[in-house]
């Protein structure tokens, strides 16, 4: 198979997932972390590599490395490989997941991005979600048909912090997540709620369903619930690890345990709260962008800027969500009739939000 972002925190497990079930490694990728890229190379002696930047080229030790956004799509093109996992955050996942459509390969997705900002002009036919939530619906529908579906958050690393103490918390605090360990960005996305809305809009592309909702299970061992039409529900119930959505994604005929078994008794109770603006400001916008979805695009990247700047010490954690708004707001009429010009927007946004 293909890796994209394979020094990631989902590329490492995606890794692990490989050498369990023996799948052959044909394209790796990073963007910096030469040392590691270096490291899976020897391990699984990948056809082609990728790296972030032409300066970089010669220290990753291979004889076949391609670099940039260019690169990736050049060796999506020369690998025979059926199967595609994105693991690449951010607005970058989008061009190889189109590409990866346009080659007609089959597409592990964790890159929510591409279907956040680009999902309805995104074919999803293809698509297999690596995402627990995701996962965990696709699990529970059984080719039954949903009433609503239900997915659930952590809270993040702020969920207990009180209210006035937010505008002051580091990046040290924000990265600290209570039940997962993931890429920075995700992280910082859980404590604002931001990767909530993110998912809501993942999971209307992927499913195609009206009704949808999330809420805060506080020790992520639910994942995701379906309500169906007589008044029943199921709940998706799981370890927290990200290798059992990625065991699916890459091998459908998992016949062996991927993560031990959630032990209920000495679980001993479970904690739901719902998700409130005053403590999530972006979640103002939640039922507002399930009408317009195609509005996923201003906030993926006013967020992505935001963010970053947030781990630039340029603003408060309190800002990233104020700053998205803001974008969401000047944005709002905006209604792009093709993938190019969600390219575009993009670009637009970006603009604005550095401003
Ligand atoms: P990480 O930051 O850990 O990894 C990102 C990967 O992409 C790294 O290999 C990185 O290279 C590479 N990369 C980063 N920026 C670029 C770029 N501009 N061009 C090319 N490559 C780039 O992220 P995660 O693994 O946590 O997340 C990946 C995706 O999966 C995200 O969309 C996230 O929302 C989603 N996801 C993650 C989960 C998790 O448990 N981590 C759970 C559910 C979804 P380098 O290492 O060299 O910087
Ligand atoms: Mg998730």
């Amino acid at each position: 198979m293909i890796i994209l972002g394979s020094t990631g925190s989902i590329g490492v497990n995606t890794l692990i997932m490989a050498k369990k079930f023996n799948l052959k490694i044909e394209v790796l990728t990073a963007n910096k972390n030469v040392d590691l890229l270096n490291k899976q190379i020897k391990k699984f002696n990948p056809k082609f590599v990728v790296i972030g930047s032409k300066n970089l080229r010669k220290q990753v030790n291979h004889k076949k490395v391609f670099f940039g956004g260019e690169g990736i799509l050049e060796v999506l093109n020369l690998a025979k490989s059926k199967l595609v996992v994105n693991a690449l955050v951010g607005f970058a996942g989008l061009k190889p997941t189109l590409e990866a459509i346009k080659l007609n390969k089959k597409i592990a997705l964790a890159n929510k991005e591409s279907l956040v900002v680009g999902g309805k002009f995104v074919d999803t036919s293809n698509i297999f979600p690596i995402d627990s939530e995701h996962f965990g619906l696709w699990y529970l529908l059984n080719d039954k048909k949903p009433k609503k579906m239900i997915i659930t958050a952590s809270g993040g690393a702020f969920r207990d912090t009180p209210l006035d103490e937010l505008k002051n918390v580091t990046i040290s605090e924000a990265l600290n997540h209570p039940n997962w360990s993931m890429g920075q960005k995700i992280t910082i996305d859980s404590a604002t709620m931001t990767n909530k809305l993110f998912e809501l809009l993942e999971a209307k592309w992927l499913f195609n369903i009206k009704k949808l909702d999330a809420i805060i299970e506080t020790k992520s061992l639910i994942h995701a619930l379906i309500d169906f039409k007589d008044g029943s529900s199921t709940a998706h119930i799981a370890t927290a690890n990200m290798q059992l959505p990625i065991a699916y994604a890459v091998n459908k005929k998992i016949k062996t345990q991927i993560v031990k078994p959630v032990d209920l008794v000495k679980v001993g109770g479970l904690e739901f709260r719902e998700i409130k603006k005053d403590r999530y400001a972006i979640w103002e916008i939640k039922d507002d962008i399930l009408k317009n979805p195609h509005l996923g695009v201003i906030v993926n990247s006013a967020n992505e800027i935001a963010v970053e700047k947030f781990l630039q010490k340029k603003i408060g954690f309190l800002d990233i969500s104020k700053i998205t708004l803001k974008a969401y707001q000047k944005f709002h009429n905006v209604k792009p009739l093709s993938i190019e010009e969600i390219f575009i927007i993009d670009k637009e946004v970006r603009k604005f939000t550095q401003k």
